[in-house]
C-alpha cells in the first residue's frame, strides 16, 4: 500500500492517540473499549474531514486553484473544516449550506461550526433543504471562473477517491499503533455519513489483510442505501490506489438503526451517549455524528454483539463544536 506516492499538504496533528476507556468499559460491563481521537486532528477544533482535506487541498494546489467551494449541512464539520484549511493555504473559500433539518435556532443557524466558518473567512451562502447541492457549486464555480478564478470543487464531506486516501492511511496509522500497543483489535465502530471515512477505512483495511471488522453507524441515509454508497466508493479508493483484488461487498457493513427522525435531528439514544461519554470519559461527542455512532456502539454492547473480551476501538470523528448549535439539547441537567 504505497501511500505516499499521493500528493498531501499537512494540516493536521498526526498520529492522533489511540487511549482505553476505562470507565466506560466498567461501566458497560465489557467489552474493552477504545477510542481513536480524529476529534484530535488539529485545525480548528478537528474532526475526520482534516484527513481527506489533506489530500483534496493538495489536489487543488496542484491544480493551481485560488478557490475551493464545498457544501454541507448547516452545522456542518467538513465545511468548517474547509474553510480552516483554505485559510491556511491562502485560498478563498465558498460554502453553500443546506438548511436540512429546518431549525431556526439562533444557536443552530449562527453557532458552531458556522460562527468558525465565518471567522475562517469563508463566503457562506443558504440553500433550502433537498437542493441539488452538487449542481448549485458546479453553477458557483462556472461564475467564478468566467471572473477569472480557478475554482477546485470539493463534494459533500470530502468524500471521493482523493478525500478516502486519508482515511486509507488512517487505516495504516490504527494497525500500527496496535502493533506498538500490542493489541489486537477485533472492531472498528464509527459514524457513517457521506461514506468517505468507511470507504477508506475499508480499502486501506483491505489493503493491510486486515481481520479488524469495520462498522458504521449511519447518520442519514438507509441500511441498503448506505452500504451501497460506501462499497461504490471503496472499490474506487482501491482502484485509485492500485489495489489488486477487489473488495468484497460482505465487508462492508452499515447499521441505520440509529438515524431518528432523520440527519442532524436528536434522539433520546445520542442525548445519552453524549451525556455519559461527557461524564464517564470526558470526551465531548456531537449531536449530529458521533453522538449516534455511540448511540449505537452502546446499543449493542447492551444486546450482546461483542465478546466480553474482544478489543473494541470507537473512531471519534470530531464535530463537538456542534453541541453549541444544540443548546437547547442539552442545556439542562434537570430531571
Ligand atoms: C462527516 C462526519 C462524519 C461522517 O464521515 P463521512 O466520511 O462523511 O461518512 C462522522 N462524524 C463527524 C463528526 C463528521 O463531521
Amino acid at each position: 500500500m504505497d501511500i505516499a506516492r499521493f500528493p498531501r499538504v499537512r494540516l493536521g496533528h498526526f498520529p492522533t492517540p489511540l487511549e482505553p476507556m476505562t470507565n466506560l468499559s466498567k461501566l458497560l460491563g465489557g467489552p474493552n473499549l477504545w477510542i481513536k481521537r480524529d476529534d484530535c486532528t488539529g485545525l480548528s477544533t478537528g474532526g475526520n474531514k482534516t484527513r481527506k482535506l489533506e489530500y483534496l487541498m493538495a489536489d487543488a494546489l496542484q491544480k493551481k486553484a485560488d478557490v475551493v467551494i464545498t457544501q454541507g449541512a448547516t452545522q456542518s464539520n467538513h465545511a468548517r473544516q474547509t474553510a480552516a484549511a483554505a485559510a491556511k493555504l491562502n485560498m478563498k473559500c465558498y460554502i453553500l449550506l443546506e438548511d436540512r433539518t429546518g431549525s431556526t435556532d439562533v444557536n443552530y443557524t449562527s453557532n458552531g461550526n458556522v460562527l468558525l466558518d465565518y471567522l475562517h473567512d469563508a463566503v457562506v451562502d443558504v440553500r433550502p433543504g433537498g437542493a441539488n447541492m452538487q449542481a448549485e457549486m458546479e453553477q458557483l464555480a462556472e461564475k467564478l471562473n468566467a471572473e477569472g478564478h480557478t475554482c477546485y470543487v470539493i463534494p459533500g464531506g470530502g468524500s471521493n477517491e482523493i478525500g478516502a486516501l486519508g482515511y486509507a492511511n488512517a487505516a495504516l496509522e490504527l494497525t500500527s499503533q496496535a502493533v506498538d500497543m500490542g493489541l489486537s483489535i477485533q472492531h472498528l465502530v464509527h459514524a457513517t455519513g457521506s461514506s468517505g471515512t468507511q470507504a477508506g477505512l475499508a480499502a486501506g483495511l483491505h489493503a493491510l489483510n486486515s481481520k479488524i471488522n469495520l462498522l458504521g453507524i449511519g447518520v442519514r441515509a438507509p441500511k441498503q442505501k448506505q452500504e451501497d454508497m460506501v462499497f461504490d466508493l471503496a472499490s474506487r479508493t482501491a482502484q485509485h490506489m492500485d489495489i489488486k483484488t477487489p473488495i468484497s461487498r460482505e465487508a462492508i457493513v452499515a447499521n441505520c438503526d440509529y438515524v431518528g427522525d432523520g440527519y442532524g435531528v436528536p434522539t433520546e439514544s445520542m442525548i445519552e451517549a453524549v451525556r455519559m461519554l461527557a461524564a464517564e470519559e470526558a470526551i465531548l461527542l456531537d449531536p449530529v455524528y458521533s453522538g449516534k455512532g455511540m448511540a449505537g456502539l452502546i446499543d449493542l454492547i447492551r444486546k450482546g454483539h461483542f465478546k466480553k473480551d474482544e478489543n473494541v476501538v470507537f473512531l471519534h470523528t470530531g464535530g463537538s463544536v456542534a453541541l453549541f448549535g444544540y443548546l437547547d439539547t442539552f442545556a439542562s441537567n434537570a430531571a
